[in-house]
């Protein structure tokens, strides 16, 4: 029939095995360390280093570039499944790739992408993504951190918070250069951990998303040479939101690793928990739950393949990626929420896994824009169309 065709829900070969192959990475190397690294609340750099052997460090940067030249699909599964065992991992991962180097490639000059792409592909560099002020989180265009002209490049004042992989090398960052412009008024700059004037404040201690750290950056007087601003003085606004439509969609993947992790676990623990002389799946109560639970988790998973399918093929991702990262993420809350009821008392318990993922859930809600601000993205999408 007519159209039909158009629809096709299976992976390609290639996609099925990077799929196996990270898979039997996570499984092997990674979830018998997850619950350690939790608590060590400390970057693995060994699994880093395999990461790098896999790869997977720059897996949808072009091959010109040092990466593994995957699709987008391709990178969803990636951080689906280191997710499904380790969140704070596929997070380090998602923001060195999404918002780190994506955007240098995206916008950089040539000279740029072989200095930074490159080296970040291969994962020789660390990358992240230093956007967030103490007082501007949600609203981009308040930021405070300035860049004043001088001779041969810029010098930046101001403070970030909350930046993951903040004691990494290259940061994508974001300043005032002309503060009564408004948005318009951004720049972006690609800055390194050695510029004078550079150095990191406090490690934030956090609920959740242990393996990857969390630092403020603290830029005083910190001079930036011209040829690390990243694309025009002015678009730094612009450059920000086309990042955050890509990656979001990451964002997205990872709320159903960690959902689909909390449910494995929620399924078998229902066909073996004794109680009243048999097992806690027999209870309707429990099978709703895991009935709910499945049928969110496809959901979100359909709108995450879908919106990465897109951007696969240079389709519009603004709508679609906030309704992935927003249903995924409000998934990850709910599935994970209900995986610890499904344990009981044990589920409250450190030596059961669901209580990490419930705590690790509950951030993909809150980075890379609130659900609230997803809402409003959706929102004045639906009005504009
Ligand atoms: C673990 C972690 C890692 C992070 N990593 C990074 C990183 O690598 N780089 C980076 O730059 N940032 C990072 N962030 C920051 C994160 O993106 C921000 O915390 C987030 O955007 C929210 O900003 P905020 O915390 O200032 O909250 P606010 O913006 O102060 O929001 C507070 C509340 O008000 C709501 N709100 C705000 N504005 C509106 C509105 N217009 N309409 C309706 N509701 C609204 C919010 O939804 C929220 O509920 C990270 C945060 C965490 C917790």
């Amino acid at each position: 029939m007519p159209g039909l065709g158009d629809v096709d829900f299976a992976l390609t070969p290639e996609q099925e095995l990077i799929r196996t192959t990270v898979r039997t990475f996570a499984e092997q190397e990674v979830q018998p360390r997850a619950k350690a690294l939790d608590a060590e609340d400390a970057f693995p750099r060994d699994l880093w280093q395999r990461l790098i052997e896999l790869q997977l460090t720059g897996v949808i940067i072009p091959e010109r570039y040092g990466g593994a030249g995957l699709d987008m699909v391709s990178y969803m599964l990636t951080i689906e499944e280191i997710s499904r065992v380790c969140a704070g991992l596929a997070v380090a991962l998602s923001v060195h790739i999404s918002v780190a180097t994506s955007p240098i490639l995206l916008f950089g000059t040539d000279q740029q992408r072989e200095r930074f792409v490159v080296p970040m592909a291969k994962g020789a560099l660390l990358g992240g993504f230093a956007q967030t002020e103490p007082n501007a989180g949600s609203d981009a265009a308040g930021i405070t951190t300035t860049a004043s002209r001088r001779e041969g490049g810029w010098v930046l004042n101001g403070t970030k918070t909350f930046i993951t992989n903040g004691d990494g090398d290259v940061f994508v960052t974001t300043a005032k250069t002309d503060p009564a412009a408004g948005h318009k008024g951004i720049t972006t700059f690609i800055v390194t951990k050695e510029l004078d004037g550079f150095s990191l404040g406090v490690k934030e201690d956090k609920m959740g998303i242990r393996a990857s750290t969390t630092y403020e950056l603290l830029f005083t007087d910190m001079f930036v040479p011209d040829d690390q601003v990243l694309g025009l003085p002015g678009e730094g606004f612009r450059i920000a939101m086309a990042t955050l439509d890509a990656s979001r969609i990451g964002i997205g993947a990872q709320a159903i690793g960690i959902a689909q992790g909390a449910f494995d676990q929620a399924l078998a623990y229902a066909q073996q928990r004794q109680a009243f002389g048999g097992p806690i799946g027999r209870f309707g109560a429990i099978q709703q739950m895991l009935a709910d639970m499945a049928v969110r988790l496809e959901s979100a998973r359909l709108l995450v393949y879908q919106a990465a399918w897109r951007k696969d093929r240079g389709l519009d991702v603004n709508k679609q990626a906030s309704m992935a990262k927003l249903f995924a993420s409000e998934t990850a809350t709910f599935v994970t929420n209900k995986a610890v009821q499904i344990h009981g008392g044990y589920g409250y318990i450190k030596e059961y896994d669901v209580e990490r993922y419930y705590r690790d859930a509950k951030v993909t809600e809150l980075y890379e824009g609130t659900s609230e601000i997803q809402r409003l993205v959706i929102a004045r999408q639906l009005l504009k169309e």
